[in-house]
């Protein structure tokens, strides 16, 4: 049995940096189901949006509630907007560096939905650049310990209030960790989809826990699927990023004839794919990166051209063969402004959590900013104490005295099961949704 101050589940963008943004004086104890570079933080290519000038603020707010069909919450995208300058300006304090004119100013491109240019990127491995950085960050603080390998199986709860987590450490032992704070940065649930741009062991397993304690959700049907990945057999779709398109990529049907606006929302495009797909009795459609300067391609998306290559295409010559797959997920834990979940002691940031920032559908490159943003506000929260809990807490060995750690002792089918049960119930959510409509 262990104990810290505060226990972080999952060591993508939102986990290090909720992590970093925490007083030094708290013990912090972050633990990663896989390596720390396998997150999806460090797959993002297309960038992360910054509010430009204050002129780009009416524009910048409706193009993320069109995306969303404005079903997104206005003071989540208003606190996410606002406080976008000052994550990425706390982001370049710690090392990032994004691309940048020849007179020094911070270049920004453009992809679908965005009505300006107000996207930084790193090349087009932008997630790397920056979640490698909040990781060195985190590695010089003597504050925080990282195990890896080591998976949550689950929460410790009691009356609706968190105390920790047990875990399944690497050489298949359990233990729990007791912590004032629980933090969930869990990520996506691409995993749990045959096709999807992300790695295949982040399987909403923070969902999973949340059902069993009763923790509430939301919106666990709202889930994204990018219009373009690159058409193959492999475990991980690859994604060709939607900058591609932003910087003049064009999409063709089976005839090399254009059949959509490339820029639309992802779903709207998605859509259009898939039906062009269905006419033309095709697994894909072609993306032609052609119109691209080749000078730009190599600049600007390296990764992308090196991949193709790899895969046996060449993208200075030849289109390539595209595909929609799951992407994002809007849904997650029910959160208020300030990452609280609705147990006690119990927050929630990143893509496993939703403040209903994104609303229906993400506006592109909106979700590594919002995983930073409230992970920050998390962290404000968690600092300034304003936790409320219940009054008497149990102790720790009144607690040991109700947790049997021999109920997880076959976490392999403890893990099938949660997938199981976050599946059924983004179905149950899906059809009682089209019910209602
Ligand atoms: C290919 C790709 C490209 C993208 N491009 C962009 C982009 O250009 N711009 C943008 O804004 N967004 C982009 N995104 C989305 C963005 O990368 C993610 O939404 C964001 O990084 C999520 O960060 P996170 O911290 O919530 O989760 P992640 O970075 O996914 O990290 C999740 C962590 O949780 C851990 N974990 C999961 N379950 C458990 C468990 N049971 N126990 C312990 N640990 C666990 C994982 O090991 C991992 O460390 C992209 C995503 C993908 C897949």
């Amino acid at each position: 049995m262990q104990k810290t101050d505060v226990v972080i589940v999952g060591s993508g963008c939102s986990g290090l940096y909720c992590a970093l943004k925490l007083s030094p004086d708290q013990n912090i104890l972050i633990i990663t189901k896989s390596q720390v570079e396998n997150s999806d933080s460090f797959l993002a290519q297309g960038g992360i949006c910054m509010l430009t000038d204050d002129s780009d603020y009416d524009s910048y707010f409706e193009d993320t509630m069109r995306a969303g069909h404005y079903e997104n919450d206005k003071k989540s995208v208003d606190i996410m907007i606002r406080s976008s300058r000052h994550v990425v300006q706390d982001l370049m304090d710690y090392g990032v560096e994004f691309q940048r004119n020849p007179d020094g100013s911070l270049a920004f491109t453009r992809e679908g939905a965005h009505s300006r240019k107000r996207i930084l990127f790193h090349e087009d491995l932008t997630g790397k650049e920056i979640t490698s950085k909040l990781l060195a960050q985190v590695k010089q603080c003597p504050n925080i310990t990282i195990m890896e390998n080591t998976t949550m199986l689950d929460i410790i709860s009691t009356d609706n209030t968190c105390y920790g987590i047990v875990m399944e450490k690497p050489d298949h032992t359990l233990e729990e960790v007791f912590a004032q704070t629980t933090i969930l940065a869990t990520g996506g649930i691409g995993g749990l989809y045959q096709h999807s741009t992300n790695f295949p062991h982040l399987t909403g397993d923070a969902l999973a826990v949340a059902l069993r304690h009763k923790v509430e959700l939301e919106n666990i049907d709202y889930i994204q699927i990018h219009p373009t990945t690159l058409y193959s057999q492999e475990n991980r779709s690859f994604l060709i990023s939607e900058s591609v398109r932003g910087e003049g990529a064009k999409l063709y049907n089976k005839n090399m004839e254009r059949f959509v606006d490339e820029l639309s929302p992802r779903d709207v495009l998605t859509e259009a794919i898939l039906a062009q797909m269905k006419k033309d009795q095709t697994d894909y459609v072609w993306e032609d990166l052609r119109p691209i300067p080749a000078e730009e391609l190599q600049k600007h998306f390296p990764n992308i051209v090196q991949h193709c290559r790899e895969m046996g295409y060449d993208v200075t010559r030849e289109c390539i063969p595209v595909v929609p797959a799951q992407h994002y997920f809007m849904g997650g834990i029910k959160v208020d402004y300030d990452s609280k979940t609705s147990m006690g002691q119990l927050y929630a940031i990143g893509e496993t959590a939703c403040n209903r920032v994104h609303g229906k559908n993400r506006l592109a490159s909106n979700s590594l900013l919002e995983s930073l943003v409230f992970a920050d506000r998390a962290a404000q929260s968690i600092t300034a104490g304003v936790e409320t809990t219940s009054s008497r807490h149990p102790t720790t060995e009144e607690i040991l005295g109700r947790l049997y750690l021999r109920n997880y002792e076959n976490a392999d089918a403890l893990e099938q099961s949660y997938q199981e049960q976050v599946k059924q119930q983004i179905h149950k959510e899906q059809q009682s949704r089209k019910e209602v409509v």
